[in-house]
């Protein structure tokens, strides 16, 4: 990492040339500065033993003075209080005193002074005293040089001028040992706070943090640590370095929270940055405000880190607590979340509702089931899409679950108008076919709604009853239903339902109808389709749309399926007309067609009853062969050739495009008979209904309208070209005995 700029580092604090560089002063620079001659020291030394007079006396009396003054005493016993030897400290001194009129310039004793200046200067006794003290003696010893008559007169002037060079020097000895000691326990310090400044730049040059201070009187950034120069520049912007790579969203939330700090507040907040590279990092910037003892702020200490890895972890783990992980669609949580909130919203807002959609697909579980989980999940993305460009974007859609959508229609002024509309849209757009590796797959959907404040009040409450209208809807074969209070067929039916269910077939509880079906033209009778009854010990019979659903749910089809054909093959085997034995037609379900085994059980079941493959017909509807056309096409293929044909069941309301149709052996097209309810009144139904009956003919395969309830309907029929009819104008729906009755009376 490149270093700092001078202007900002203060890393590298080093004094400049100052004291601690010279060297200490020698006796012989003092002799010089001071002329202290040859001459001077031979008449100190001469005179030594009359200046030594009171010299003892002397010192008690400067130490005396020194105590007189308070400020000096209290040092003093400070002094003597921590371990320091006084009398010591007083010897010392009047021993330097008569080196200096001996003239002695020794090492010895410039070696005591030197310690008592540093004694000095760590007790905290000022030079300044010393100078007094230095000043009583100078006087002391003029006195003497003036009265002594063992002093030759002419020597007084002389040695006048020597005693003063001494006791200078004394005094010059002293203060330089002071200051030296002062600069070195300076300079000690120093190393150690230079010491602990390598290791702090050391430690900032290699964290990943970045650090600056401002300061907010000259608003410049005072301090950087390499880190933040060498990722912002050498040129730092104040207050926010590198405010220019800030993502330009985030800059405001920046300077907000710049100004709150200015005020006193520890902030910290995470950002973006966007330029180039840099593109998906975020920051986390805080700032620590140091103010002065008003509260005013006087400079911002601020680190910055990289948390784009924390903040990525967060977000995939909050995308995996919000999110459905196939669809990518707000999941269950979100979803009751997002419900909750609308309606807090509508509570507070009279006149608002919300509209809760619950949205389940058909025939999801049987794709699932045939073309493997992977088709699934890709199915469910696609329908995610599709709805998705449905809804606007304050709705929130989820995939609840398996093959189960949510939607939450939130601050509708006509909830119940809005659901209708996003209803009959959703059912639109899914009704054109999905693609998967080159396969058509076609989906339907039942959806139940609940509306607030009509149908509950509460999150829970709004769902229930939403779940019961889908599975009304369901049952009813119907898009879409809004919830009814009284529902008869309610989810909680469901339920009860699935438990009964199990055993029905044991209990012996099924039964088989069998509708006949003519030929409209001739009116012979040209076989019968067995329908399945559930005799429900409460609730008496119950038609196949209220349980089928629910027996494949269960896996409890494939037994039923084979009863339906053991069954029906068996009792029909006394039916001839003319010299036939007549058709049965029997209903399979797309989970018993793609359950393994399909053709040896119905090969087995011919071979017990003892009938042609020729006697039986399965029918099978559109989007049962479209979940897995190629293999739907081999078991076809193999069901003819044990004679059987095929019907394709309730055609028209799928979406087989004549392309796939080319490549199935079929043999009857049964037309559904929602085309027939308004044959008459309806061009366009008549339109389908003779395009259906060309396209089936065009194919070689003979054209049954199911559902015929009127003569006028057959007439029409048979003048559309339609070959057999069936439906309550026929007959209804007949037992076996009734049946018999039937064809004896025909
Ligand atoms: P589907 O195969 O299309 O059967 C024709 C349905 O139309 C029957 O309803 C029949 O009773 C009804 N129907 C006949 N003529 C008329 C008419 O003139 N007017 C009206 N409105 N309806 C008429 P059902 O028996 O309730 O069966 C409903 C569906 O349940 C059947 O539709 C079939 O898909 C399924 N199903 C019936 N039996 C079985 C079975 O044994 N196994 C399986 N897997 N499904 C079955
Ligand atoms: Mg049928
Ligand atoms: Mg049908």
């Amino acid at each position: 990492m490149p270093g700092p700029p001078k202007k900002i580092r203060r890393r590298d604090g080093r004094a400049g040339s100052g004291a601690s560089n010279q060297n200490p002063v020698s006796g012989k620079e003092f002799n010089y500065i001071l002329q202290l001659t040859e001459e001077d020291l031979r008449l100190l030394k001469r005179y030594k033993d009359v200046l030594a007079q009171g010299a003892a006396g002397f010192a008690e009396t400067t130490y005396n003075y020194l105590f007189d003054n308070p400020d000096i005493a209290d040092v003093m016993y400070a002094y003597e209080r921590q371990g320091g030897n006084l009398g010591q400290l007083v010897r010392r001194q009047l021993e330097h005193m008569l080196g200096l009129l001996e003239g002695d310039v020794s090492q010895e004793t410039t070696g005591h002074i030197d310690e008592l200046g540093r004694e000095h200067y760590k007790w905290g006794m000022k030079t300044i005293w010393s100078l007094g003290a230095y000043r009583l003696y100078l006087d002391h010893l003029h006195q003497l040089v003036a009265t002594d008559e063992q002093i030759e007169p002419d020597d007084r002037s002389n040695l006048d001028s020597a005693l003063t060079k001494a006791v200078f020097r004394g005094l010059g000895v002293s203060n330089e040992a002071y200051w030296r000691a002062l600069v070195e326990g300076l300079t000690e310090q120093r190393d150690e706070l230079n010491n602990e400044n390598t290791l702090a730049g050391e430690i900032l040059g290699n964290i990943p943090q970045m650090l600056w201070t401002v300061n907010v009187e000259t608003n410049r950034v005072s301090y950087a640590s390499p880190g933040t120069q060498d990722f912002c520049g050498d040129e730092l912007e104040a207050p926010i370095p590198c405010f220019h790579l800030i993502h330009t969203s985030d800059r405001e939330r920046l300077l907000t929270a710049w100004e709150q700090v200015i005020d006193g507040s520890t902030i910290s907040l995470e950002v973006r940055l966007a330029s180039g590279e840099n593109d998906n990092l975020w920051f986390r910037i805080a700032y620590y405000p140091v103010a002065n003892r008003r509260g005013r702020v006087l400079r911002v200490h601020c680190l910055m880190e990289d948390v784009t890895d924390r903040h990525l972890d967060r977000e995939r783990l909050e995308q995996l607590s919000t999110r459905d992980a196939v669809t990518g669609l707000a999941n269950r949580a979100l979803w009751y979340d997002r419900l909750s909130s609308a309606l807090a919203v509508a509570q507070r807002n009279p006149g608002a509702s919300v509209a809760v959609m619950l949205l389940d697909i058909n025939q999801f579980k049987m794709y699932n089931d045939s073309l493997g989980h992977e088709a699934g999940d890709e199915l469910l993305r696609q329908i995610a899409g599709r709805l998705t460009r449905v809804l606007r974007a304050t709705d929130t859609l989820a995939r609840l679950g398996g093959d189960e959508f949510g939607i939450v229609l939130p601050m509708v002024q006509n909830a119940e108008k809005a659901a209708e509309r996003i209803a009959t849209e959703a059912m639109s757009c899914l009704s054109a076919p999905f693609s998967y590796e080159g396969k058509e797959l076609c989906v339907s959907s039942a959806i139940g709604i609940a509306v607030f404040p009509q149908h509950g009040s509460d999150a829970h409450s709004l769902v229930s009853h939403a779940d019961s209208a889908m599975y009304r809807a369901k049952w009813n074969s119907v898009p879409y239903l809004f919830y009814q209070s009284e529902s008869p067929e309610s989810a909680t039916d469901h339920l009860q339902f699935s438990g009964q269910l199990h055993g029905a077939l044991e209990r012996n509880e099924f039964e088989l109808l069998y509708q006949p079906k003519i030929d409209l033209s001739s009116g012979r009778v040209c076989g019968a389709e067995a329908l399945l009854r559930w005799q429900h010990p409460q609730e008496g019979q119950v038609l196949p749309h209220r349980f089928i659903q629910v027996a494949e749910q269960l896996g409890m089809i494939t037994p039923i399926t084979d009863w339906v054909l053991d069954t029906a093959l068996q009792q029909s085997r006394d039916w001839i007309v003319g010299d036939q034995p007549l058709q049965i037609s029997v209903n399979v379900s797309a989970r018993s067609f793609q359950s393994p085994g399909l053709v040896e059980r119905i090969e087995k079941v011919l071979r017990k009853t003892g009938v042609a493959g020729s006697n039986l017909e399965v029918e099978v509807t559109e989007s049962t062969l479209m979940a897995d056309l190629e293999g739907g096409i081999a078991v076809l293929k193999q069901l003819r050739k044990l004679g059987v044909s095929i019907a394709i069941d309730d055609f028209g309301t799928g979406c087989f495009s004549m392309s796939s149709l080319k490549y199935l052996p079929v043999d009857t097209l049964k037309i559904d008979n929602s085309f027939l309810t308004d044959l008459s009144a309806n061009p366009e139904d008549a339109a389908i209904v003779r395009s259906i009956i060309e396209l089936g003919h065009s194919l070689g395969c003979k054209v049954v309208a199911e559902g015929v309830e009127q003569e006028k309907v057959s007439k029409q029929l048979l003048e559309l070209g339609c070959d057999l009819g069936q439906g309550f104008y026929i007959s209804k729906p007949l037992s076996q005995d009734s049946f018999n009755e039937w064809l004896d009376n025909r």
